[in-house]
């Protein structure tokens, strides 16, 4: 509990998409590197993510649903090097405790599969036999049937679903090895299958996939290295500059990122190239020693923290400028 107290508890659930972020994470986390993600209703009806990972045992079931239950750090050390995408253990507890909340689950060590079913606030599981191949499927249920305020702030279908698609965007763009499918009241909505290998031809075209072709056709890619630093990706050119932010998208160890230091830095490395009121296209993945980061800022906010943010400023400052500077103008 000690431990627990000292990660900040962040509110998890804000809406569908929410959910589905973490469920994905936590595929990803399993090693899966196939999800299948059902919505239906925008996400409000039923919220379905089914993956190829590690799984759970069944002595582990009731605990995943348990608030402060991780199997991710063990001591406070390794909050200071957090690969991991989860590391909070509140997520299935958050989630569960709003909604009506299954989970089946069969690890290549059990013959068959167990299903946990958990309900409000009083958080009562019961566990019974499934079938279920290896890995695991999460089933979301009325998404906050017991929390009226919340459910009332709720967008039309539409609006849910359009978060949840750009979600999915976001996760699949820094993770090109992994094949996702996302269906909205059945019908297949985008298909990102995974590609064959981790050349710089074949992540393209999950950038082009997601980004469209005039993206990757008019980006210069960059491979920028320093000491520990590592920023690599696609800055479009300033032709592509677009009216809205929509095509920004920026990792820090693999995660999803809106970070003021980062868009700064790019924005300065744009410079007079960018006409006013317009955002720069890009795709840039910052890996970086995770002791130099505070991702537990905001973990549900896409927050980061960076010890030396002049530093790193001045590094992506530096990349995208040489990157930029090689483009065809
Ligand atoms: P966290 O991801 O922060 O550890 P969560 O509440 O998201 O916490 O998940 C609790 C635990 O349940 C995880 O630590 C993991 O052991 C297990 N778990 C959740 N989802 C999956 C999954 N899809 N596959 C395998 N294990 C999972
Ligand atoms: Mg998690």
């Amino acid at each position: 509990p000690q431990l627990a107290n000292q990660i900040a508890a962040g509110e998890v659930v804000e809406r569908p998409a929410s959910v589905v972020k973490e469920l994905i994470e936590n595929s990803l986390d399993a090693g899966a590197n196939q999800i299948q993600i059902d919505i239906e209703k925008g996400g409000s009806q039923l919220i379905r993510i089914r993956d190829n990972g590690c799984g759970i045992g069944k002595q582990d079931l009731t605990l995943a649903l348990a608030r402060h239950a991780t199997s991710k750090i063990s001591t406070l050390e390794d909050l200071e090097a957090i690969l991991s995408l989860g590391f909070r253990g509140e997520a299935l507890a958050s989630i569960s405790s709003v909604s009506r909340l299954t989970l089946t689950s069969r690890p290549e060590y059990q013959a068959e599969a167990w299903q946990a079913y958990a309900q409000g606030r009083e958080m009562e599981v019961e566990i019974q036999p499934a079938s279920h191949p290896i890995g695991t499927t999460i089933e979301v249920a009325n998404l906050f049937f017991n929390t009226p305020a919340r459910r009332k702030f709720l967008r039309t279908d539409k609006t849910e679903f359009a978060h949840i698609d750009e979600v999915v965007r976001r996760i699949a763009l820094a993770k090109p090895n992994v094949t996702f499918v996302l269906t909205h009241n059945e019908k297949k909505v985008r298909h990102y299958k995974a590609v064959e290998d981790r050349s710089l031809e074949q992540q393209q075209k999950r950038v082009a996939t997601i980004c469209g072709d005039e993206f990757i056709q008019q980006a210069t890619h960059i491979d920028w290295q320093h000491d520990d630093l590592h920023l690599y990706g696609w800055v479009g050119s300033p032709t592509l500059a677009r009216p809205q932010n929509d095509v920004s998208y920026s990792y820090v160890n693999g995660r999803m990122m809106r970070d003021k230091t980062i868009n700064h830095a790019i924005r300065q490395a744009y410079g007079d190239l960018l006409p006013k009121e317009t955002y720069p296209a890009f795709v840039l993945f910052l890996d970086i020693d995770p002791s130099y980061v505070d991702v537990n800022v905001h973990p549900a906010k896409h927050e980061v923290r960076f010890h030396q943010g002049r530093l790193v400023h001045d590094f992506i400052y530096q990349g995208v400028l040489n990157a930029l500077q090689a483009q065809p103008h």
